[in-house]
């Protein structure tokens, strides 16, 4: 059993805080993704649990082990980065082997091993290559076959994916959600990609400047965003934010009257994805705007238009066309508002 504890884990450097007062558990086998923009804490989270950054305050257990003073090499946790971290002397056998060497797996177990995580991640062939011979994504997958290739209680994973090109990113994303399901390990990934958080993980945990934003599954996370920050990050494009008011029960802005809107009134940010809404005939709808720009997506038409100071989208049929300026509306009923407070950005509808 891997079950990972953390509890009011925080770090500071001087005045700097870090990461704030993180409390989570993570269930054993348990994919969970570490999300958020640079610096917001998220490699600092993972570094404390591996062992090579002390926590200022709060504990780590892995297991029911609490480990805040064990060695990195005591936690029994596999880790793989962004930079490869290959030894570019060996070669790619010798390169995943190497974990057996150090903690002193017997011998006759090492070709077996070796051979069957190097056929995981489809590197049979690459054997005897040394990691200059090797595309990214192939060092990729030597990262990945040296830290499954002796089962760890814990994989860490920091931003493995991010010096991939766009298509081997996809790949390499889907070997990696095979492997973790495979192996049935506990695994905590790290990125800022959020499509790479919604389509990996079990559960996603949103950080903004050290603090914790929303943890839940991915269809939580997409469809209930606890902040304009979470609404604003999530989703491709991400939620539309438009600044406005409630008066009587209907939402005001310059270019937009949503009736039957809930929430307090006065000064508000109604939120709603582009896809639940939907283009309106001319003269009709809750959303009346000149385009502002057309963007054609192959399945669909992304129309954007401005709405005081805020630019929202809105998904059309594959065939709409309009031209720049030209007068566009669309229905964006109340069912698919999501309501934020003005001030502090939280959720109140
Ligand atoms: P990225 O996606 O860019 O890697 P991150 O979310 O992983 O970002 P961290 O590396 O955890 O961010 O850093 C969090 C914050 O802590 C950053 O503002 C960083 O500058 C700061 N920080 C990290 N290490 C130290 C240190 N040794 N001393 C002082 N500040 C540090």
């Amino acid at each position: 059993m891997a079950e990972i504890k953390l509890k009011n884990v925080t770090k500071r450097w001087g005045d700097f805080v870090g990461v704030q007062a993180f409390d989570l558990d993570i269930a054993d086998r348990e994919f969970l993704v570490l999300l958020g923009p640079s610096g917001c804490g998220k490699t600092t989270t993972m570094r404390m649990i591996a062992g090579l950054e002390d926590p200022t305050a709060g504990d780590i257990y892995i297991g029911d082990r609490r480990v805040n003073d064990l060695d990195p090499k005591d936690r029994d946790i596999a880790m793989v980065f962004q930079s490869y971290g290959l030894y570019p002397n060996l070669t790619v056998y010798e390169n995943i082997r190497f974990p057996l060497k150090v903690r002193k797996v017997p011998q006759a177990e090492h070709e077996e091993r070796v051979m069957r995580a190097s056929a995981m991640v489809e590197l049979d062939d690459f054997l005897h290559r040394k990691p200059a011979a090797l595309s990214g994504g192939q060092r990729q997958r030597v990262a990945l076959a040296r830290a499954i290739v002796r089962t760890p209680q814990v994989f860490l994973m920091d931003e493995p994916l991010s010096n991939l090109d766009a298509k081997l990113r996809v790949s390499t994303r889907a070997q990696i959600k095979n492997l973790s399901h495979e192996l049935k390990v506990t695994t905590i990934y790290v990125t800022h990609d959020q499509i790479e958080a919604m389509t990996l993980a079990d559960r996603v945990v949103v950080m903004k400047a050290g603090i914790v934003q929303q943890v839940g599954t991915p269809t939580e996370i997409y469809d209930q965003p606890q902040n304009t920050f979470v609404a604003g990050f999530i989703g491709s494009p991400a939620m539309n934010l438009m600044a406005g008011e409630i008066r009587d029960g209907t939402f005001h802005s310059e270019n937009a009257t949503i009736p039957g809107v809930s929430g307090p009134p006065g000064k508000v940010i109604c939120g709603f994805r582009a896809e639940d809404a939907s283009v309106a005939e001319e003269g009709q709808g809750e959303l009346r705007a000149p385009v502002y720009s057309m963007e054609l997506l192959g399945d669909s038409t992304m129309v954007t238009v401005r709405t005081g100071r805020d630019l929202v989208a809105v998904k059309a049929p594959k065939e709409f066309r309009a031209e720049i300026k030209a007068p566009f509306a669309a229905h964006i009923p109340a069912e698919i508002c999501h309501v934020f407070d003005a001030e502090s950005g939280e959720r109140v509808v």
